[in-house]
C-alpha cells in the first residue's frame, strides 16, 4: 500500500493489486487510525533520540542497558583473573605444608599427610546457584570452592605451626636436660655396660655404668644442665657427684679425686664437675658414669656421640668457668 498527500487538502490514497488503480482514502475510522499510529511512531521515535542524546533523563533505560553490558563484561572478566590467582595462592599454601612437615619432623611431632590434610581441608566442594548465567555462576562456584579451601588450609597450618612453636619451646628445655655429650675423653668398652665380671671382686655382677679410662685428674664434664643431688664420698663409689636433671634423667660420676660442685648446685652441660681419679673400689684411674632414666640405668653410650668431643661442644656452646 502506497500513501500520497495532496496539497489542497489531506488527501490519502492507495494503490490497489486488485484493481490496479488508485483510490482515494476517505475520511474515516481508516484514515483516523492510520494517522494516529504514524504520529504515535514518530512521536515515540523523536522521544528516545532525544532521551539518548541527553544520557537516559527519562531512565527508560536504553543507554544503561549498554552502560550495565559494558559492566558486565569487565566484571566477568576481573572474576576471572581473581579466580586465577586465588587458585595460585592456594598452591602455594599447599606448599608451605611440606615446609611445616619438616618443621614437626625436627620437633617430634608426627607429619601431616595428604590425607589428614585434605580431610582437615574438606574435599566436598558444594554448588550454589546464584541466579546468573551458567558460565558467572560457574566461576562464582569456583572462587567460592577455592577460596574456602584456601581459608581451611590457612587455619590448619597456623593451627600446626601454634603447635610446633610449643612443642620446640619445650623440646628445647628437655634437650638442654638431656644427657648428650661424653663427660670425659678417653677409652671405653663398647659393651662396658650390663654383665660383667668385676675387676676386684673377681665375680660376675651388673655394671651399671660406662668406665672411661684415662689419666689421673682428667676433666669431667656435666652431661647436661641440670641440679647437683650428691657431691662428695659415697662408699665403693669413692668421690662421687650425682645431677638431677629433671625428665627423670639423673647422672652420677664415680671414683674422681676432686669434686667443683656442692649439693644444691645448678650446672650445665659441658661444665668441668671435677676430675677423675681412683677413689672407692676401683681398680685404676677411671671415671665411672652412670645415667638413670626413671630409676632404672641406661646404657650411657647410647646418650653420647664418641664424634662429639668435650672440647667441640664447649667451643661452640662458648662454656667459661
Ligand atoms: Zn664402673
Amino acid at each position: 500500500m502506497q500513501i500520497f498527500t495532496g496539497m489542497d487538502r489531506l488527501k490519502l490514497y492507495y494503490f490497489s493489486t486488485k484493481t490496479l488503480r488508485f483510490h482515494e482514502l476517505r475520511w474515516g475510522k481508516t484514515k483516523l487510525a492510520l494517522l494516529g499510529v504514524l504520529t504515535g511512531v514518530a512521536l515515540l521515535w523523536l522521544t528516545i533520540e532525544i532521551n539518548q542524546t541527553n544520557g537516559d533523563v527519562l531512565g527508560i533505560g536504553i543507554a544503561r542497558t549498554n552502560a550495565l553490558l559494558n559492566e558486565n563484561r569487565v566484571l566477568k572478566e576481573h572474576l576471572r583473573i581473581v579466580a586465577g590467582r586465588v587458585e595460585v595462592l592456594e598452591k602455594k599454601l599447599a606448599q608451605i605444608n611440606e615446609e611445616g612437615n619438616q618443621l614437626r619432623l625436627l620437633v617430634d611431632l608426627p607429619t601431616i599427610d595428604e590425607d589428614t590434610r585434605k580431610a582437615g581441608i574438606g574435599g566436598v566442594e558444594d554448588r550454589i546457584d546464584f541466579t546468573t548465567s551458567a558460565d558467572v555462576n560457574d566461576l562464582l562456584n569456583v572462587l567460592r570452592n577455592t577460596v574456602e579451601k584456601a581459608d581451611r588450609e590457612l587455619q590448619l597450618q597456623f593451627k600446626s605451626y601454634t603447635e610446633v612453636m610449643k612443642h620446640y619451646e619445650t623440646n628445647k628445655v628437655k634437650f638442654a636436660r638431656t644427657p648428650a655429650i661424653k663427660p670425659m675423653n678417653g677409652y671405653y668398652a663398647k659393651k662396658g655396660f650390663g654383665m660383667r665380671l668385676h675387676p676386684i671382686l673377681d665375680i660376675y655382677r651388673k655394671h651399671e655404668g660406662l668406665d672411661i679410662a684415662n689419666d689421673q685428674s682428667t676433666p669431667v664434664y656435666a652431661t647436661a644442665d641440670g641440679t647437683v643431688e650428691l657431691a662428695g664420698r659415697h662408699g665403693g663409689y669413692g668421690i662421687m657427684i650425682q645431677v638431677n636433671h629433671g625428665y627423670g634423667y639423673k647422672t652420677l660420676y664415680a671414683h674422681l679425686s676432686k669434686t667443683f660442685v656442692r649439693d644444691g648446685e645448678e650446672v650445665r652441660r659441658g661444665m668441668m664437675i671435677g676430675r677423675s681419679g681412683n677413689t672407692g673400689l676401683s681398680s685404676g684411674p677411671h671415671l665411672h658414669y652412670e645415667v638413670r632414666l626413671n630409676g632404672i640405668s641406661q646404657n650411657p653410650s647410647d646418650y653420647f656421640f664418641d664424634d662429639v668431643s668435650q672440647e667441640e661442644y664447649r667451643a661452640q656452646k662458648q662454656i667459661n668457668e
